[in-house]
């Protein structure tokens, strides 16, 4: 599936390369030589990932790392640094700064894509194409289908994005603020009932298998997809 992912690095030979192959793997790229326009593009666009270069002229990559977990609109981003440096104790700086994951110059283009897929995986299982099944209710988002005990469920667009998320987070109550964040996307402007609208689609859609009742109105926060339901 197809991610926004910010490349802050500023040796544009390398950025070059790891552009071109994010953007052969189908990855919308963006592009800093520094901190200062990283901002910029963040401030723009939230990207799905963040690959971020230690040493860059001006502020350090450490630094923006440190910072993006300190604000709440980009707390969660993953963030991978890249690094010439390689001893013990830079490794735990850069993870202590809150980077996902570390990766040593030179690389290979195969070795940072399958750090890329792993942390997207870990940190954002939505973005990933896996086909996910939770006590018969099966989703493909390659094929964009859902189905419930074999059976096909018709469902609409924003409904299969937001199963999808909610799929792949089990058991989390989420507020109607971080389900728009998280499913519409960050700065896109709507009311938060919306998302009651389209809970009663996604519902609608889930009942011929029975299956809407693992989505739970918890009152007061907001939804929350539970694989477990209890039976009453
Ligand atoms: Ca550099």
């Amino acid at each position: 599936m197809s991610s926004t992912i910010l490349v802050v690095e500023d040796e544009p030979a390398i950025q070059e390369l790891i552009a071109v192959n994010l953007s052969f793997a189908g990855h919308k790229v963006l592009r800093a030589f520094d901190v200062a326009q990283a901002e910029t593009l963040i401030r723009a666009e939230l990207p799905d990932l963040i690959l971020l270069d230690w040493m860059l002229p001006g502020a350090s990559g450490l630094t923006l790392a440190r910072k993006l977990r300190s604000d709440e609109r980009t707390r969660l981003v993953p963030v991978i640094m890249l690094t010439a440096k390689g001893s013990e104790q830079d490794k735990v700086d850069g993870l202590e700064s809150g980077a996902d994951d570390y990766i040593t110059k030179p690389f290979s283009p195969k070795e940072l894509m399958a750090r890329i897929k792993a942390v997207l995986r870990r940190r954002a299982p939505q973005l990933t194409d896996d086909l996910i099944e939770v006590e018969g209710l099966k989703l493909d988002p390659t094929s964009h289908r859902l189905s419930g005990n074999g059976q096909p469920l018709a469902i609409g667009p924003t409904e299969f994005r937001l199963l999808h998320f909610f799929m792949t987070h089990p058991e989390r109550v989420f507020s109607r603020g971080q389900l728009l964040d998280q499913v519409w996307g960050d700065h896109v402007f709507v009311e938060e009932r919306t998302v009651d609208v389209h809970i009663r689609r996604l519902r609608k859609a889930l009942e011929p298998s029975k299956h809407d009742a693992h989505i739970e109105t918890v009152r007061g926060s907001g939804y929350r997809f539970t694989p477990v339901i209890p039976k009453s």
